[in-house]
């Protein structure tokens, strides 16, 4: 899968590779899709969500730029999956959760797999998580309207934040926010994504 469907796609990080060459993906899907976990295509996780497609995982890893010392804030836990890749990369990852019932499977999940160095939250993620800021990468599993400022201002000096943003709910630009010092912020666009709705204070409302 990983040769196949991202190497060959456009990510060349080996860190990312690797890591994603080392994460058991049918560990983090739900019971009668573990055939096709090698796909490259998002599957149901329950409460409407879906657990990442690899690439998009891969490359949104890629575009964090994340080294082994970072701390790192994941938002949209889902499967637990990309936290699992983002573990492999980081030293310490904090990933954030709205639906209660994926945060506590997703945690079972990463404990099952060996991360003890993912911490999950259940609450709206697009409001960070002030207590265990400053980080050095945000990576938003969701679409929202914009990238919340609360958020950018939870990355450390020439912290990464990377996010699905749009003005529509289910097609975004994927979005690096690089806070280059502390009143200033850098944008670059990695391209056309299609996320579920960032759901919350700084994203969109639920049921629109
Ligand atoms: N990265 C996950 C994985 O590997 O399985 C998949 C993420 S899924 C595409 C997006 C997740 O974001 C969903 O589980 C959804 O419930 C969650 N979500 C949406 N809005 C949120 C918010 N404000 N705070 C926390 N999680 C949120």
């Amino acid at each position: 899968m990983v040769e196949v469907q991202i190497a060959r796609r456009g990510v060349h990080d080996e860190r990312v590779l690797a890591a994603l060459r080392k994460v058991p993906r049918e560990a983090f899907v739900d019971e009668g899709f573990e055939e096709f976990a090698y796909e490259d295509s998002p599957l149901p996780i329950g409460c409407g969500q879906t657990i990442s497609q690899p690439l998009v995982v891969a490359m949104m890893a890629e575009a964090a730029a994340i080294a082994a010392t970072d701390r790192v804030l994941e938002v949209g836990t889902g499967s637990g999956y990309a936290a699992a890749v983002l573990a492999e990369l980081a030293a310490e990852v904090v990933t954030i959760e709205r639906h209660l019932p994926l945060a506590e499977k997703a945690q079972q999940r990463l404990g099952a797999a060996g991360y003890a160095n993912v911490d999950v939250k259940v609450g709206d993620g697009s409001k960070g998580w002030p207590e265990k800021a400053p980080f050095d990468a945000i990576l938003v599993a969701a679409g929202g309207p914009s990238a919340p400022r609360v958020l950018q201002e939870q990355l450390e000096i020439g912290g990464r934040l990377v996010m699905p943003v749009g003005r529509e709910r289910g097609s975004q630009r994927l979005i690096r926010i690089t806070r280059t010092a502390a009143n200033k912020f850098e944008e670059e666009d990695f391209g056309g994504v299609m996320f579920v709705p960032l759901i919350g204070e700084h994203g969109w409302q639920d049921n629109p």
